[in-house]
Protein backbone atom coordinates (compact mmCIF):
# COMPACT_ATOMS: atom_id res chain seq x y z
CA UNK A 1 0.00 0.00 0.00
CA UNK A 2 2.86 2.23 0.87
CA UNK A 3 4.09 1.96 -2.87
CA UNK A 4 1.39 4.54 -3.76
CA UNK A 5 2.08 7.13 -1.29
CA UNK A 6 5.42 9.22 -1.87
CA UNK A 7 7.61 10.60 0.87
CA UNK A 8 5.11 13.44 1.06
CA UNK A 9 1.91 11.27 1.40
CA UNK A 10 3.67 9.35 4.04
CA UNK A 11 4.44 12.85 6.04
CA UNK A 12 0.78 13.48 5.50
CA UNK A 13 -0.68 10.92 6.94
CA UNK A 14 1.70 10.85 10.02
CA UNK A 15 0.66 14.61 10.77
CA UNK A 16 -3.20 13.72 10.59
CA UNK A 17 -3.05 10.82 12.29
CA UNK A 18 -0.95 12.96 15.48
CA UNK A 19 -3.87 15.56 14.80
CA UNK A 20 -6.68 13.05 14.57
CA UNK A 21 -5.28 11.55 17.47
CA UNK A 22 -4.67 14.18 19.91
CA UNK A 23 -7.39 16.87 18.23
CA UNK A 24 -10.22 14.78 17.42
CA UNK A 25 -10.34 11.40 18.91
CA UNK A 26 -11.01 12.89 22.68
CA UNK A 27 -13.86 15.19 21.52
CA UNK A 28 -15.71 12.57 18.78
CA UNK A 29 -18.14 11.10 20.83
CA UNK A 30 -19.42 14.21 22.78
CA UNK A 31 -19.62 15.76 19.22
CA UNK A 32 -21.90 13.45 17.98
CA UNK A 33 -23.70 12.80 21.42
CA UNK A 34 -24.16 16.64 21.46
CA UNK A 35 -24.41 16.95 17.87
CA UNK A 36 -22.03 19.83 18.18
CA UNK A 37 -20.32 20.77 14.18
CA UNK A 38 -16.56 20.50 14.92
CA UNK A 39 -15.90 24.13 14.46
CA UNK A 40 -12.51 24.11 15.97
CA UNK A 41 -11.67 20.44 14.33
CA UNK A 42 -12.37 22.57 10.77
CA UNK A 43 -10.58 25.59 11.48
CA UNK A 44 -7.46 23.68 12.71
CA UNK A 45 -7.74 22.03 9.04
CA UNK A 46 -8.04 24.87 7.79
CA UNK A 47 -4.79 26.40 9.55
CA UNK A 48 -3.31 23.65 7.64
CA UNK A 49 -4.73 23.98 4.51
CA UNK A 50 -5.77 20.35 4.40
CA UNK A 51 -9.66 22.16 3.79
CA UNK A 52 -7.88 23.25 0.21
CA UNK A 53 -5.90 19.72 0.09
CA UNK A 54 -6.70 19.12 -3.60
CA UNK A 55 -6.73 22.84 -4.98
CA UNK A 56 -4.54 24.42 -6.72
CA UNK A 57 -1.40 26.19 -5.45
CA UNK A 58 -0.50 29.33 -4.59
CA UNK A 59 -3.95 29.15 -2.52
CA UNK A 60 -4.35 24.89 -1.64
CA UNK A 61 -2.08 22.47 -1.69
CA UNK A 62 -2.32 21.11 -4.76
CA UNK A 63 -2.41 17.15 -3.70
CA UNK A 64 -4.31 14.02 -5.73
CA UNK A 65 -6.76 12.21 -4.62
CA UNK A 66 -4.47 9.60 -3.25
CA UNK A 67 -3.40 12.23 -0.62
CA UNK A 68 -7.11 12.93 -0.14
CA UNK A 69 -8.04 9.41 0.74
CA UNK A 70 -5.13 9.61 3.24
CA UNK A 71 -6.10 12.33 5.01
CA UNK A 72 -9.82 11.41 4.84
CA UNK A 73 -9.35 7.76 6.16
CA UNK A 74 -7.32 9.63 9.46
CA UNK A 75 -9.74 12.36 9.98
CA UNK A 76 -12.75 9.61 9.59
CA UNK A 77 -11.24 7.15 11.28
CA UNK A 78 -11.52 9.56 14.38
CA UNK A 79 -14.82 11.45 13.65
CA UNK A 80 -16.94 10.06 10.07
CA UNK A 81 -18.54 13.63 10.12
CA UNK A 82 -15.71 15.98 10.45
CA UNK A 83 -14.00 14.05 6.98
CA UNK A 84 -17.97 14.73 5.93
CA UNK A 85 -18.16 18.11 6.31
CA UNK A 86 -14.07 18.76 5.58
CA UNK A 87 -14.69 17.05 2.09
CA UNK A 88 -18.21 18.62 1.11
CA UNK A 89 -17.09 21.72 1.37
CA UNK A 90 -13.53 20.58 -0.25
CA UNK A 91 -15.52 19.28 -2.97
CA UNK A 92 -17.22 22.46 -3.77
CA UNK A 93 -14.41 24.37 -3.79
CA UNK A 94 -13.07 21.88 -6.32
CA UNK A 95 -15.30 22.26 -8.93
CA UNK A 96 -15.47 26.08 -8.77
CA UNK A 97 -11.70 25.84 -9.24
CA UNK A 98 -11.72 23.29 -11.98
CA UNK A 99 -14.60 24.97 -14.12
CA UNK A 100 -14.87 28.99 -12.65
CA UNK A 101 -13.47 31.77 -14.24
CA UNK A 102 -9.86 33.05 -13.21
CA UNK A 103 -11.99 35.91 -11.31
CA UNK A 104 -13.89 33.97 -9.46
CA UNK A 105 -10.99 31.07 -8.84
CA UNK A 106 -8.86 34.94 -7.39
CA UNK A 107 -11.87 36.00 -5.50
CA UNK A 108 -12.69 32.82 -3.30
CA UNK A 109 -10.10 30.02 -3.91
CA UNK A 110 -7.86 32.08 -0.68
CA UNK A 111 -11.13 31.93 1.21
CA UNK A 112 -11.92 28.66 0.67
CA UNK A 113 -8.99 26.87 1.20
CA UNK A 114 -8.41 27.82 4.84
CA UNK A 115 -12.01 27.35 5.30
CA UNK A 116 -12.39 30.82 5.89
CA UNK A 117 -14.95 30.67 3.36
CA UNK A 118 -17.18 27.59 3.62
CA UNK A 119 -18.78 26.37 1.08
CA UNK A 120 -22.04 23.54 0.76
CA UNK A 121 -23.20 21.50 -2.19
CA UNK A 122 -26.67 21.43 -3.46
CA UNK A 123 -27.28 19.33 -6.04
CA UNK A 124 -29.92 16.74 -4.16
CA UNK A 125 -33.86 17.72 -4.05
CA UNK A 126 -36.79 15.77 -3.63
CA UNK A 127 -37.28 14.33 -6.62
CA UNK A 128 -33.24 14.14 -7.29
CA UNK A 129 -32.09 11.75 -5.18
CA UNK A 130 -30.39 8.56 -7.18
CA UNK A 131 -31.07 10.20 -10.04
CA UNK A 132 -30.86 13.68 -10.02
CA UNK A 133 -32.19 14.04 -13.72
CA UNK A 134 -35.57 15.01 -11.45
CA UNK A 135 -34.05 18.07 -10.69
CA UNK A 136 -36.58 21.10 -10.52
CA UNK A 137 -35.10 23.72 -9.27
CA UNK A 138 -34.67 26.33 -12.39
CA UNK A 139 -32.18 29.75 -13.12
CA UNK A 140 -33.82 31.73 -16.20
CA UNK A 141 -31.73 34.60 -17.38
CA UNK A 142 -32.75 38.16 -17.12
CA UNK A 143 -30.14 40.09 -18.91
CA UNK A 144 -26.65 39.92 -17.14
CA UNK A 145 -28.42 38.35 -14.34
CA UNK A 146 -29.80 34.74 -13.15
CA UNK A 147 -33.32 33.78 -11.33
CA UNK A 148 -33.04 30.72 -9.52
CA UNK A 149 -36.56 28.85 -7.88
CA UNK A 150 -36.74 25.84 -6.40
CA UNK A 151 -34.96 24.26 -3.45
CA UNK A 152 -32.22 21.94 -2.67
CA UNK A 153 -32.26 19.17 -0.59
CA UNK A 154 -29.76 17.27 2.32
CA UNK A 155 -27.35 20.43 1.92
CA UNK A 156 -24.67 19.64 4.63
CA UNK A 157 -22.62 22.61 6.41
CA UNK A 158 -25.63 24.62 5.28
CA UNK A 159 -25.62 26.82 8.70
CA UNK A 160 -21.63 27.38 8.47
CA UNK A 161 -21.63 28.03 4.85
CA UNK A 162 -20.84 31.22 2.82
CA UNK A 163 -21.30 29.88 -0.37
CA UNK A 164 -23.78 26.83 -2.09
CA UNK A 165 -22.79 25.44 -5.25
CA UNK A 166 -26.04 24.83 -6.81
CA UNK A 167 -27.19 23.42 -9.56
CA UNK A 168 -30.17 24.46 -11.54
CA UNK A 169 -31.94 23.36 -15.14
CA UNK A 170 -31.14 26.16 -17.51
CA UNK A 171 -32.44 23.67 -20.52
CA UNK A 172 -35.07 20.88 -21.02
CA UNK A 173 -35.36 17.82 -18.80
CA UNK A 174 -34.74 16.08 -22.71
CA UNK A 175 -31.19 17.78 -22.58
CA UNK A 176 -29.83 15.31 -19.44
CA UNK A 177 -27.07 15.17 -18.50
CA UNK A 178 -26.99 18.16 -20.43
CA UNK A 179 -29.33 21.58 -19.28
CA UNK A 180 -28.22 22.28 -16.07
CA UNK A 181 -26.10 24.67 -14.61
CA UNK A 182 -24.05 25.26 -11.65
CA UNK A 183 -24.16 28.71 -9.75
CA UNK A 184 -21.93 29.91 -6.62
CA UNK A 185 -25.23 31.34 -4.68
CA UNK A 186 -24.53 32.81 -1.30
CA UNK A 187 -25.68 30.67 1.56
CA UNK A 188 -27.91 33.51 2.85
CA UNK A 189 -29.90 33.91 -0.42
CA UNK A 190 -31.93 30.54 0.50
CA UNK A 191 -34.34 30.18 3.59
CA UNK A 192 -33.85 27.81 5.81
CA UNK A 193 -37.11 24.96 5.49
CA UNK A 194 -36.19 21.96 7.40
CA UNK A 195 -32.93 20.26 9.36
CA UNK A 196 -33.46 16.12 9.88
CA UNK A 197 -32.66 14.69 12.73
CA UNK A 198 -29.86 11.90 11.74
CA UNK A 199 -29.45 8.71 12.69
CA UNK A 200 -25.28 9.41 12.75
CA UNK A 201 -23.30 11.84 11.34
CA UNK A 202 -25.05 14.08 14.08
CA UNK A 203 -22.64 17.07 14.12
CA UNK A 204 -23.24 18.00 10.78
CA UNK A 205 -26.76 18.26 10.41
CA UNK A 206 -27.87 18.19 6.56
CA UNK A 207 -30.82 20.96 5.65
CA UNK A 208 -33.78 21.27 2.89
CA UNK A 209 -33.38 25.04 1.95
CA UNK A 210 -35.94 27.13 0.04
CA UNK A 211 -34.51 29.15 -3.16
CA UNK A 212 -37.30 31.86 -4.43
CA UNK A 213 -36.78 34.40 -6.85
CA UNK A 214 -32.93 34.69 -5.62
CA UNK A 215 -30.96 37.06 -8.43
CA UNK A 216 -27.42 36.24 -9.04
CA UNK A 217 -25.21 37.73 -11.58
CA UNK A 218 -23.88 36.17 -14.64
CA UNK A 219 -20.15 36.14 -12.35
CA UNK A 220 -21.74 34.01 -10.43
CA UNK A 221 -22.20 30.99 -13.21
CA UNK A 222 -19.53 28.08 -12.92
CA UNK A 223 -18.58 26.73 -16.27
CA UNK A 224 -20.54 26.74 -19.12
CA UNK A 225 -24.66 27.13 -19.45
CA UNK A 226 -26.02 23.59 -19.44
CA UNK A 227 -22.60 21.98 -18.65
CA UNK A 228 -23.08 21.81 -15.15
CA UNK A 229 -23.73 18.33 -13.92
CA UNK A 230 -21.24 16.51 -16.84
CA UNK A 231 -18.63 19.28 -15.26
CA UNK A 232 -18.93 17.06 -11.78
CA UNK A 233 -17.59 13.87 -13.56
CA UNK A 234 -13.87 16.19 -14.31
CA UNK A 235 -13.29 15.80 -10.74
CA UNK A 236 -12.38 12.49 -8.83
CA UNK A 237 -13.03 14.11 -5.08
CA UNK A 238 -15.47 11.63 -4.34
CA UNK A 239 -13.24 9.04 -3.51
CA UNK A 240 -13.49 10.48 0.23
CA UNK A 241 -16.77 8.89 0.43
CA UNK A 242 -14.82 5.30 0.25
CA UNK A 243 -12.03 6.68 2.28
CA UNK A 244 -14.51 7.95 4.81
CA UNK A 245 -15.52 4.05 5.50
CA UNK A 246 -12.28 2.66 5.39
CA UNK A 247 -11.68 5.52 8.46
CA UNK A 248 -14.62 3.75 10.03
CA UNK A 249 -13.57 -0.11 9.00
CA UNK A 250 -10.46 0.64 10.33
CA UNK A 251 -11.01 1.92 13.60
CA UNK A 252 -13.81 -0.74 13.90
CA UNK A 253 -11.10 -3.02 14.03
CA UNK A 254 -8.85 -1.04 16.07
CA UNK A 255 -11.25 -0.92 18.91
CA UNK A 256 -12.36 -4.79 18.98
CA UNK A 257 -8.95 -6.14 18.70
CA UNK A 258 -8.36 -4.07 21.96
CA UNK A 259 -11.58 -5.01 23.85
CA UNK A 260 -11.43 -8.37 23.37
CA UNK A 261 -7.81 -8.27 24.11
CA UNK A 262 -8.64 -7.20 27.15
CA UNK A 263 -11.93 -8.60 28.13
CA UNK A 264 -11.82 -11.39 30.20
CA UNK A 265 -14.82 -14.38 29.88
CA UNK A 266 -14.46 -18.06 31.28
CA UNK A 267 -10.75 -17.23 32.72
CA UNK A 268 -9.40 -16.11 29.47
CA UNK A 269 -9.32 -12.69 27.02
CA UNK A 270 -12.36 -13.23 24.53
CA UNK A 271 -9.74 -13.54 21.78
CA UNK A 272 -8.05 -16.17 23.02
CA UNK A 273 -11.16 -18.02 21.00
CA UNK A 274 -11.07 -19.19 17.49
CA UNK A 275 -13.98 -18.48 16.16
CA UNK A 276 -13.50 -14.94 17.37
CA UNK A 277 -10.27 -14.73 16.38
CA UNK A 278 -11.32 -15.80 13.05
CA UNK A 279 -13.93 -12.62 12.54
CA UNK A 280 -11.05 -10.60 13.85
CA UNK A 281 -9.41 -11.97 10.50
CA UNK A 282 -12.29 -11.24 8.51
CA UNK A 283 -12.63 -7.87 9.13
CA UNK A 284 -8.98 -6.85 8.94
CA UNK A 285 -9.94 -8.64 5.38
CA UNK A 286 -12.61 -6.05 4.83
CA UNK A 287 -10.73 -3.20 6.05
CA UNK A 288 -7.17 -4.13 3.74
CA UNK A 289 -9.69 -4.65 0.77
CA UNK A 290 -11.21 -1.35 1.04
CA UNK A 291 -8.27 0.73 1.13
CA UNK A 292 -6.44 -1.00 -1.46
CA UNK A 293 -10.22 -0.36 -3.46
CA UNK A 294 -9.57 3.39 -2.57
CA UNK A 295 -5.97 4.05 -3.21
CA UNK A 296 -5.85 2.29 -6.40
CA UNK A 297 -9.07 4.43 -7.70
CA UNK A 298 -7.69 7.52 -6.36
CA UNK A 299 -4.36 6.65 -8.09
CA UNK A 300 -5.81 6.15 -11.13
CA UNK A 301 -7.81 9.40 -11.03
CA UNK A 302 -4.39 11.22 -9.98
CA UNK A 303 -2.85 9.54 -13.60
CA UNK A 304 -6.09 11.21 -15.24
CA UNK A 305 -6.79 7.27 -16.59
CA UNK A 306 -10.62 6.59 -16.50
CA UNK A 307 -10.93 5.20 -13.08
CA UNK A 308 -14.73 4.90 -13.00
CA UNK A 309 -14.95 1.77 -12.84
CA UNK A 310 -12.17 1.51 -10.10
CA UNK A 311 -14.27 4.39 -8.45
CA UNK A 312 -17.62 1.77 -8.28
CA UNK A 313 -15.38 -0.91 -6.78
CA UNK A 314 -13.96 1.10 -4.29
CA UNK A 315 -17.17 2.46 -3.22
CA UNK A 316 -18.76 -0.34 -2.60
CA UNK A 317 -16.14 -2.18 -1.05
CA UNK A 318 -15.42 0.25 1.21
CA UNK A 319 -18.75 1.47 2.73
CA UNK A 320 -19.70 -1.76 2.67
CA UNK A 321 -16.64 -2.99 5.11
CA UNK A 322 -17.32 0.17 6.93
CA UNK A 323 -20.81 -0.75 7.71
CA UNK A 324 -19.96 -4.54 8.52
CA UNK A 325 -16.70 -3.97 10.64
CA UNK A 326 -18.57 -1.36 12.84
CA UNK A 327 -21.78 -4.05 12.95
CA UNK A 328 -19.20 -7.00 13.88
CA UNK A 329 -17.28 -4.75 16.63
CA UNK A 330 -21.07 -4.02 18.34
CA UNK A 331 -21.23 -7.72 18.23
CA UNK A 332 -17.85 -8.12 19.68
CA UNK A 333 -17.88 -6.00 22.07
CA UNK A 334 -21.16 -7.20 23.62
CA UNK A 335 -23.61 -5.11 25.65
CA UNK A 336 -20.98 -2.67 25.77
CA UNK A 337 -20.91 -2.08 22.77
CA UNK A 338 -24.32 -1.78 22.43
CA UNK A 339 -24.42 1.90 25.10
CA UNK A 340 -22.64 5.11 24.06
CA UNK A 341 -19.37 4.20 26.69
CA UNK A 342 -18.53 3.28 23.53
CA UNK A 343 -17.49 4.29 20.68
CA UNK A 344 -18.50 1.43 18.10
CA UNK A 345 -22.28 2.29 17.85
CA UNK A 346 -21.38 5.48 16.51
CA UNK A 347 -19.44 4.34 13.99
CA UNK A 348 -22.25 1.49 13.15
CA UNK A 349 -24.43 4.39 13.08
CA UNK A 350 -22.22 6.63 10.73
CA UNK A 351 -21.20 3.90 8.62
CA UNK A 352 -25.22 3.71 7.45
CA UNK A 353 -24.53 7.11 5.57
CA UNK A 354 -21.99 5.87 3.46
CA UNK A 355 -23.91 3.54 1.39
CA UNK A 356 -26.58 6.00 0.96
CA UNK A 357 -24.74 8.83 0.05
CA UNK A 358 -22.52 9.50 -2.30
CA UNK A 359 -25.14 7.89 -4.90
CA UNK A 360 -26.93 4.66 -3.40
CA UNK A 361 -24.43 1.33 -3.52
CA UNK A 362 -27.21 -0.25 -6.03
CA UNK A 363 -26.87 2.55 -8.42
CA UNK A 364 -22.55 2.06 -8.38
CA UNK A 365 -23.54 -1.54 -8.39
CA UNK A 366 -25.86 -0.82 -11.88
CA UNK A 367 -23.07 1.12 -13.20
CA UNK A 368 -20.12 -1.35 -12.69
CA UNK A 369 -22.11 -3.81 -13.81
CA UNK A 370 -23.18 -2.04 -17.13
CA UNK A 371 -19.78 -1.53 -17.70
CA UNK A 372 -18.45 -4.94 -17.05
CA UNK A 373 -21.14 -5.97 -19.12
CA UNK A 374 -19.34 -3.59 -22.34
CA UNK A 375 -16.30 -4.69 -21.60
CA UNK A 376 -15.47 -7.82 -18.81
CA UNK A 377 -12.09 -7.70 -19.19
CA UNK A 378 -9.99 -4.88 -20.46
CA UNK A 379 -6.21 -5.50 -22.15
CA UNK A 380 -3.66 -5.90 -18.76
CA UNK A 381 -1.19 -3.26 -20.82
CA UNK A 382 -3.96 -0.24 -21.54
CA UNK A 383 -3.13 1.73 -18.13
CA UNK A 384 -6.55 1.39 -17.17
CA UNK A 385 -8.49 -0.83 -14.55
CA UNK A 386 -8.31 -4.74 -14.29
C1 LIG B 1 -26.90 13.02 5.90
C2 LIG B 1 -26.93 13.28 4.43
C3 LIG B 1 -26.10 14.27 3.91
C4 LIG B 1 -26.15 14.55 2.54
N1 LIG B 1 -25.42 15.62 2.06
C5 LIG B 1 -25.65 16.06 0.79
C6 LIG B 1 -25.09 17.30 0.34
O1 LIG B 1 -24.34 17.97 1.06
N2 LIG B 1 -25.44 17.74 -0.90
C7 LIG B 1 -26.26 17.03 -1.73
O2 LIG B 1 -26.50 17.48 -2.83
N3 LIG B 1 -26.79 15.84 -1.34
C8 LIG B 1 -26.51 15.35 -0.10
N4 LIG B 1 -27.08 14.16 0.33
C9 LIG B 1 -28.02 13.46 -0.57
C10 LIG B 1 -27.56 12.08 -0.98
O3 LIG B 1 -26.60 12.16 -1.99
C11 LIG B 1 -28.83 11.33 -1.40
O4 LIG B 1 -29.51 10.99 -0.20
C12 LIG B 1 -28.53 10.10 -2.20
O5 LIG B 1 -28.09 10.47 -3.48
C13 LIG B 1 -29.75 9.17 -2.32
O6 LIG B 1 -30.88 9.85 -2.72
P1 LIG B 1 -32.26 9.61 -1.94
O7 LIG B 1 -31.97 9.82 -0.49
O8 LIG B 1 -33.29 10.47 -2.53
O9 LIG B 1 -32.60 8.08 -2.15
P2 LIG B 1 -33.58 7.45 -3.29
O10 LIG B 1 -33.17 7.92 -4.63
O11 LIG B 1 -34.99 7.67 -2.87
O12 LIG B 1 -33.23 5.90 -3.17
C14 LIG B 1 -33.67 5.15 -2.04
C15 LIG B 1 -33.05 3.76 -2.10
O13 LIG B 1 -33.53 3.08 -3.25
C16 LIG B 1 -32.53 2.19 -3.73
N5 LIG B 1 -32.19 2.51 -5.13
C17 LIG B 1 -32.00 3.73 -5.67
N6 LIG B 1 -31.66 3.62 -6.97
C18 LIG B 1 -31.65 2.30 -7.26
C19 LIG B 1 -31.38 1.52 -8.44
N7 LIG B 1 -31.00 2.13 -9.58
N8 LIG B 1 -31.48 0.19 -8.36
C20 LIG B 1 -31.83 -0.43 -7.21
N9 LIG B 1 -32.08 0.25 -6.07
C21 LIG B 1 -32.00 1.58 -6.09
C22 LIG B 1 -31.30 2.38 -2.83
O14 LIG B 1 -31.29 1.39 -1.83
C23 LIG B 1 -31.54 3.74 -2.24
O15 LIG B 1 -30.85 3.93 -1.00
C24 LIG B 1 -27.00 13.80 1.69
C25 LIG B 1 -27.78 12.78 2.22
C26 LIG B 1 -27.75 12.51 3.57
C27 LIG B 1 -28.66 11.43 4.11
Amino acid sequence: MDALLTEEGRRLRAEARAFARERIRPVADELDQTATYPQDALEACGERRWTGLTLPEPHGLGKGYVDLAVLTEELAAASMPVASALNLHLGAAQLLATHGTDAQRERWLPGLARFETVAALGLSEDEAGSDKSGMTTTAERDADRWVLDGHKRWVTNYHQADLVLTYARTGDRADWPGGVTAFLVDADAFTLDREWDTLGARPVPACRVVLDGVQVGDDRRVGPIGEGYRGRSAVANGINVPARGVGIARAALADTAAHTSEREQGGAPLADRQGLRWELAAMARRLDRARLATLSAADQADRGRDAARAMAVAKLEATEAAVDNANDAVQLHGGIGYTRERSVERYLRDAKLLTIAGGPNAGHRDALAEQVLAEPVRPVDDGRNP
